[in-house]
């Protein structure tokens, strides 16, 4: 079986400003500088290239990341950003299917794969986050949710790129409520997830595919999450807007 190296993200969502974007990627990047657990950054669009200059060498397990990416190359696309003008900004790896912008923007399936398919397709590292809300969770939908969500992202892509997805299990309810869902609970998931993606892709890739956990990670509760046999990192939000707390819940992922 292939061994599924961590991998953690902190999705700074639209916080910070360019002094704080700075100061926040120096701090972890100095916290981290020996991590053997790879790190991406989401700073807002407009500190891409501020904390770019940050993070600096190649050689750095601290790689810059987006929260978005349009799936066309250019164009009448009045605000979008595409993925190649976020590789000139160095970006490496690009969120797609947050579920802020499913429920709050609207985005669709059908959007979000457009989006997989582009940011994959460019090379670069896809996060796909796919999760149930409150109401489908309570409805006993989970996995179908979860199901549906991951089947439609992933409609289309070549096989060939899919050792560059990773996979982001959130569930919405979680997500800055302070209300993780058990180790057991977030395994059970997770477990399901590569359950599907064997029957899609088979076990080469089931077996290789990184899915992380996202939903209030903090210091206090992200060992027990990462010592889950599927659970291969986190994807964390308000924590990891503190350098010191974000380094503590990336070194919970040992190695
Ligand atoms: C997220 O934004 O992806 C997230 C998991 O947020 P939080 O850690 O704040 O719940």
């Amino acid at each position: 079986m292939a061994q599924r190296h961590k991998v953690v993200g902190g999705n700074w969502k639209m916080n910070t400003n360019l002094a704080a974007a700075k100061d926040l990627s120096r701090a972890v990047c100095e916290a981290l500088r020996d991590s053997p657990t790879q790190v991406h950054l989401f700073p807002p669009f407009p500190y891409l290239l501020p904390v770019a200059g940050v993070i600096g060498d190649a050689a750095s397990p601290v790689l810059l990341g987006a929260q978005d990416a349009f799936f066309s190359p250019n164009g009448a696309f009045t605000g979008e950003v595409s993925v190649d003008m976020l590789i000139d900004c160095g970006v490496r790896a690009v969120l797609t299917g947050h579920s802020e912008r499913r429920h709050v923007i609207g985005e669709s399936d059908d959007i979000v794969n457009a989006k997989t398919l582009a940011v994959l397709a460019k090379g670069l590292t896809c996060v796909l986050c796919i999760g149930e809300t409150l109401n489908q969770r309570e409805r006993g939908e989970t996995d179908s949710i979860n199901a549906a969500q991951l089947t439609a992202a992933l409609a289309g892509v070549p096989t060939d790129h899919l050792s560059r997805l990773v996979i982001a299990y959130e569930p919405v309810w979680a997500i800055g409520t302070g209300k993780n869902a058990t180790p057991d609970d977030a395994q059970d998931a997770h477990h399901k997830i590569r359950a599907l993606l064997r029957t899609l892709f088979g076990a080469p890739i089931a077996d290789a595919t990184r899915i992380q956990y996202g939903g209030s990670v903090k210091a206090s509760n992200a060992r027990d999450l990462m010592a889950m046999p599927d659970i291969d990192g986190a994807l964390v939000g308000g924590a990891s807007l503190k350098a010191d707390e974000f380094a503590q819940i990336v070194r919970a992922c040992g190695s």
